[in-house]
């Protein structure tokens, strides 16, 4: 294809996982056998928090069944591994911004049911200027697009800045996000959202998010992500 042969001339790329050159733009930076390499999840899983499951028996996970969450159910694409891990790192840390185009389609992959509007996981305004771009709201844009659902970025915000989540045990992780969000009612009284997070880890920030939404009226909220953390990750 000309245009591709145009880019190349005009963006030589290297593809960050391999370092062979990356032909394809679809797919940039990352090279088609890289990104081939990124498969959907579809292991055993809880049908309500999406935690996978120990054991292919088990359809509720024994937290979702003492505490119910206050979300309906969490669905992503894969697990926080492999190319899927690296090509969401270049994204939100490298700012390679292109990568919101083909990680946003691993999202259209899913069974999104029909919500009234899709609310990305807030960063906290000093956080959002280190990082520039809220990778979660550019995500949200290309759903919003395709979906044809108005994305809303002023309704959920994030009032407490906390530790990277990252460097956090469980507990801590749910004690630092703890009141963290706070929602407007104005519009999304009443309504099914979608809520959209790049990586879940703990499940803590999902919630305190749902709980601020639920606070603020709205009936339902539907979580979903680009990759869950791999249960050996769950509790380092
Ligand atoms: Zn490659
Ligand atoms: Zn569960």
């Amino acid at each position: 294809m000309v245009f591709n042969w145009i880019l190349d001339r005009i963006f030589p790329t290297e593809c960050p996982v391999c370092s062979k050159s990356s032909k394809s733009h679809l797919y940039n930076p990352l090279c088609q056998d890289c990104w081939k390499e990124i498969k959907k999840y579809n292991g055993p899983s809880c049908r309500i928090c999406g935690i996978p499951a120990i054991s292919e028996y088990t359809i509720t996970c024994s937290t979702c069944l003492k505490t119910p969450p206050p979300f309906s159910q969490v669905i992503y694409y894969s697990l926080y591994e492999g190319n899927l891990k690296r090509a969401i790192h270049l994204f939100k840390f490298h700012k390679i911004r292109r990568l919101a185009s083909p990680l946003a389609k691993l999202l259209l992959q899913l069974p999104i049911p029909k919500v009234d509007y899709i609310i990305p996981v807030p960063l906290h305004v000093k956080r959002l200027r280190e990082r520039e771009f809220n990778q979660t709201a550019l995500l949200c844009r290309f759903l919003g697009k395709e979906l044809n659902i108005k994305v809303l970025l002023n309704e959920l915000i994030k009032t407490k800045e906390t530790t990277p989540q990252a460097l956090l045990d469980r507990e801590r992780r749910i004690e630092s996000v703890k009141n963290a969000f706070i929602a407007n009612k104005d519009k999304i009284n009443g309504c099914h959202i979608l809520l959209v997070d790049d990586v879940i880890t703990s499940g803590a920030t999902i919630s305190e998010c749902s709980r601020a939404l639920r606070r603020a009226g709205v009936k339902k909220v539907t979580v979903v992500a680009l990759a869950h953390s791999a249960p050996a990750d769950l509790n380092a």
